[in-house]
């Protein structure tokens, strides 16, 4: 092998070996059927047993980039991109855990989401090889989240979304100075419209899963992971899936450092998903893939056919992953329930990995003294609107009101 990495096909298991940018397999890129998942999406593969040698004092981030398909970390320009902080919850609603309760927030990124990971890699790989402009679909968040990261690495960002996206994330894309095309449609048009368009333009295309270094760029959570809780491994981490990108990527970070030697076994990880979008879940044993259209508050987790539905539930079958659906209702007590026991307020996508753990937890399937972890993928600024049915903010008060000790003591009960 001449390159540091090559590609794997997860379908067909064909090689690839190049540094120059590839997508999707090209022997099953030609077998798609558009009702299915995509076919031919490509994993990042390393000389293992040569980063087995290497000694290895720790895993802090100068030496990620042995398992990172670029060359230098300066690549990754100047913003912090994860390092993102793990917090040990120990109560909740007054109540004393009898487990361990990590929180994993990942809405402490540039761009508030999970979603930097992914851009910051694909960016650093644009870098390396001259690439100036890049383009995504997205629900929102990928888009304001490459959007950002090229305005931090000078480059040029096309993002194509929904015009239904919460504003919040139009808003963030348009600040950092991308070039925004709102579609009429869903975000599967968006998503075929900008692959169609990157094509013929030549922009270099992020799109979730069909980009291979989103996976890559996603792996880095659990390195910090095993890094930050003193090499350690949690028993369950709980990830909150739509595409399948993200719980992909926490897959590969662990079996990288399998294949490395660094572990033993991989944790359980706990794939969570709304009740109103469902279709990884649900199609895990299923001969053939069958979808329902989606509906849910979670709108960063809102997908029909998932793009990374076959990695994802390969990962899932080989090292005995779990699944669980939570209602938006559970989603919104759930995310009620963080914000009100930890400062954290998430939005519904993240919430619903938190939600996903209490309801393990209601089910007895948390076992005492037992090592549980909670991925929070977005902040819930992002998306104000998916509450406000939820609260209420009270009336204002007179300053000169005759009455106004009674009326906050009022408020006070
Ligand atoms: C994208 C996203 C997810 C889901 O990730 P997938 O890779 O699509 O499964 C979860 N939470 C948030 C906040 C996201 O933006």
């Amino acid at each position: 092998m001449k390159n540091k990495y090559y590609y794997e096909c997860v379908d067909c298991g064909n090689k690839i070996e190049t540094t120059e940018v590839v997508y999707l397999c090209p022997i099953c890129e030609k077998k798609q059927d558009k009702n299915l998942p995509p076919k031919g999406v490509l994993k990042v593969l390393f000389n293992y047993s040569d980063l087995k040698t290497k000694t290895f004092k720790s895993l802090e981030k100068k030496h990620f980039i042995d398992l990172l398909p670029i060359n230098s970390a300066k690549s990754l320009g100047f913003l912090r991109v994860g390092n993102t902080p793990m917090y040990k919850i120990s109560k909740l609603e007054n109540q004393k855990l009898d487990f361990s309760l990590f929180i994993k927030d990942d809405s402490q990124n540039p761009t508030f989401s999970f979603k930097d990971r992914a851009s910051i890699l694909v960016s650093a790989f644009a870098k390396e090889n001259k690439i100036k402009t890049i383009s995504a679909a997205s629900t929102g968040n990928a888009g304001s989240s490459l959007a950002g990261i090229c305005a931090s690495q000078n480059q040029k960002a096309i993002i194509f979304v929904p015009a239904t996206a919460p504003k919040a994330k139009l808003t963030q894309i348009v600040m950092y100075g991308a070039t925004i095309i709102p579609v009429m449609g869903t975000y599967d048009d968006a998503f075929d419209l900008c692959v169609e368009f990157s094509k013929k333009f030549g922009w270099y295309n992020r799109n979730t899963a069909y980009n291979p270094l989103t996976i890559e760029g996603k792996k880095i959570v659990s390195f910090e992971i095993f890094s930050q809780l003193k090499q350690i491994l949690p028993d369950r981490i709980f990830v909150p899936v739509g595409d399948g990108v993200i719980i992909s990527g926490v897959y590969k970070g662990f079996e990288d450092l399998l294949k490395c030697g660094f572990i033993s076994k991989i944790p359980i990880i706990i794939a969570v998903q709304a009740e109103g979008s469902q279709n990884l879940i649900k199609n895990i044993n299923s001969k053939s893939f069958k979808y329902t259209p989606s509906k849910t508050i979670a709108d960063s987790i809102s997908v029909d056919i998932p793009r990374n539905f076959n990695m994802a539930v390969q990962f899932m079958k080989k090292y005995k992953g779990e699944s669980i659906i939570v209602s938006d209702k559970e989603i919104i007590n759930a995310s009620t329930l963080l914000s009100k026991n930890t400062g954290i307020f998430a939005e519904p996508a993240a919430a619903t990995a938190f939600a996903g753990m209490l309801k393990y937890k209601e089910m007895n399937l948390i076992q005492k003294d037992s090592k549980n972890l909670v991925l929070l993928t977005g902040s819930g600024l992002k998306d104000l609107n998916s509450v406000q049915s939820e609260i209420t903010i009270p009336e204002p008060i007179d300053p000169k009101a005759k009455n106004l000790e009674q009326l906050i003591k009022n408020r006070l009960s």
